[in-house]
C-alpha cells in the first residue's frame, strides 16, 4: 500500500551526530566502569541538576538548587517518591487518572490505595477544584488525609502547578510530579517537576530522551537527595560489612545507561525544538480541517515539550473503513510494545476510542504510520475497580476521540506532509 520503505513511529530514539553517548560507554568500559555508579552517573546527575535548576523567565525568584538522583526507571522515581512522602500500608494518594500506570502502580506496591481524579478541559491534566473537592470527601469518609498528590503532565502538557500546590499547602500534602512526559516541558519558564516536593523523569525509550531505561528522582535538598540515594542503593549502613536497618532497593541507574544519557543531554534542546516544530506543523496543517482539533498549549503559561502531539476526532467525523473498526482483534500491542504477551479476551472493552478513531489508526498503520489512542483514564482500568474516583467526564471523552501522532526527532517534513495527506485520505 504504501510506497515508502520506513515505518513512522510516534518518538524513536535518536543519538547525538558526534556520537558522544558511545564515546561515554567506551569510557565506562575502558576504566572498567560497568556498575550502577561511576563517573557516567555523576555526570548524568549534575548534567540534569543544570537543566532543571535554569529558569528562563526573567522576573524569576531565587535560584533553584534540586538535587537529583538518577534511577533505573521512572517507575522506579515514582515509587521512592512515595516512600520519601511517608505513604504505606492503608494510606491513600491522589492521582491524576488520565495517566500511564506507572504513576499509580507503585502506590498499590506499598499496600496504599489510589485515589483518582480527572482532568481539566484544557490541559487534559489534574483539575484542581475536583482535586480539593476529592481531598475533603476522602478526610470526610475515612478522617485521614491523602498521603501525597501525584499531578501528570500528560504528553508534556503542563498540569496548574500554581492552584494544585496551593490547594496542597492548604492541606499540608506532599507534592509528587510525574514529569515522566513532560522534561523539558516549562510553567511560566521553570522547568516542571521542580515546583513539588519531587519531581519524576523518564528515559525510557521513547520519552525526550533516552537511557534506553532509566529514570530520576528531583529532590528538595541535600537531606532528600541522601535519604533517596540511600532508599536506591538497597539502604547500606556504613559499615565494614553488610548492616540493615530498612528496606532499601536496587534502583541505581548503571553507569553505562547514564552514558548515554550524558550523550543524549547534548541533544535535549534540540530534541524539545523538533517536537514544537512538529507541533506548529500539525496546527497549521489540521487548521481548516474540520473535525480535527490539535491539542495545543491553553495559554502562554504553558510550555509544553510536546512529546507526543496529539488530535481529536469529531464524533460525527466519518473514516474510511469504521464501520468493520474493532471486528479483529489486535496482535500483540498496538506499536509492537515489547512484552505484550496477553492476548486481549474480547474485541471490545466498555470504555473504548469511537470507530473512526480505531479506524483512523489501522488506516495509518497500513500506510506506516504508528497513531494510537490516548490513554485509558485508569478510573476505566479492570484492575483499579475498586479504586475511589472523582470524575467529570473529561478524561473519558477524550479518550473516545483523540489519538498520538508521530511527534519524534526521527520525523522529517516529508513524513509530516505524508502523515497530514494520509489522515485527510481517509476522511469522507
Ligand atoms: C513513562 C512514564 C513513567 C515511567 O517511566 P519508566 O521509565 O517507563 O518506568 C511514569 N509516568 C508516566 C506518565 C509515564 O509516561
Amino acid at each position: 500500500m504504501s510506497e515508502r520503505n520506513n515505518r513512522i513511529y510516534l518518538c524513536l530514539a535518536h543519538m547525538s551526530d558526534e556520537g558522544l553517548e558511545q564515546k561515554y560507554i567506551k569510557e565506562a568500559f575502558d576504566t572498567n566502569w560497568v556498575v550502577p555508579l561511576g563517573p557516567n552517573v555523576n555526570g548524568f546527575e549534575k548534567d540534569l541538576e543544570d537543566f532543571v535548576n535554569s529558569i528562563v523567565e526573567t522576573q524569576c525568584i531565587a535560584p533553584l538548587q534540586k538535587r537529583v538522583v538518577a534511577l533505573c526507571s521512572g517507575t522506579a522515581a515514582v515509587h521512592l517518591a512515595l516512600i520519601a512522602c511517608g505513604v504505606g500500608l492503608g494510606d491513600e494518594v491522589i492521582v491524576q487518572s488520565f495517566t500511564f500506570c506507572a504513576s499509580s502502580h507503585p502506590i498499590t506496591y506499598l499496600g496504599a490505595t489510589p485515589v483518582f481524579v480527572d482532568s481539566e478541559k484544557d490541559s487534559w491534566n489534574m483539575d484542581p477544584d475536583l482535586m480539593e473537592e476529592a481531598i475533603k470527601d476522602r478526610i470526610a469518609k475515612t478522617g485521614k488525609k491523602p498521603k501525597a498528590i501525584v499531578p501528570v503532565a500528560l504528553y508534556g502538557m503542563p498540569y496548574d502547578i500554581e492552584r494544585i500546590m496551593e490547594i496542597a499547602a492548604k492541606y499540608d500534602i506532599s507534592v509528587i510530579e510525574d514529569a515522566a512526559e513532560g522534561f523539558g516541558s516549562r510553567w511560566r519558564g521553570q522547568v516542571l517537576g521542580t515546583f513539588g516536593e519531587y519531581g519524576v523523569l523518564s528515559f525510557n525509550g521513547n520519552k525526550m530522551i533516552t537511557t534506553s531505561g532509566g529514570g530520576a528522582l528531583v529532590c528538595p535538598d541535600e537531606q532528600a537527595w541522601q535519604k533517596i540515594m540511600w532508599l536506591a542503593t538497597q539502604a547500606r549502613e556504613a559499615y565494614p560489612y553488610y548492616q540493615h536497618e530498612a528496606i532499601g532497593y536496587n534502583y541505581r541507574l548503571s553507569n553505562i545507561c547514564a552514558g548515554i544519557g550524558r550523550g543524549q543531554m547534548t541533544v535535549l534542546d534540540d530534541h524539545i525544538r523538533h517536537h514544537k516544530y512538529v507541533q506548529k506543523f500539525y496546527e497549521e496543517a489540521f487548521a481548516d480541517v474540520p473535525g480535527i482539533t490539535v491539542h495545543s498549549n491553553p495559554d502562554d503559561r504553558f510550555d509544553s515539550n510536546f512529546w507526543l502531539c496529539t488530535i481529536l476526532l469529531d464524533e460525527k467525523l466519518k473514516v474510511k473503513g469504521q464501520e468493520s473498526a474493532y471486528s479483529a482483534a489486535v496482535q500483540g500491542a498496538v506499536g509492537g510494545a515489547a512484552g505484550v504477551v496477553h492476548a486481549g479476551g474480547t474485541l471490545h472493552t466498555d470504555c473504548e476510542p469511537n470507530a473512526n478513531v480505531e479506524a483512523m489508526r489501522v488506516w495509518l498503520d497500513q500506510k506506516g504510520i504508528e497513531a494510537r489512542p490516548l490513554w485509558k483514564p485508569m478510573h476505566k482500568q479492570p484492575v483499579y475497580k475498586n479504586a475511589s474516583a472523582y470524575v467529570n467526564g473529561v478524561s473519558e471523552s477524550l479518550f473516545k476521540v483523540g489519538m498520538c501522532l508521530p511527534s519524534g526527532p526521527m520525523v522529517t517534513d516529508e513524513d509530516l506532509a505524508y502523515i497530514v495527506a494520509s489522515i485527510k485520505e481517509a476522511i469522507l
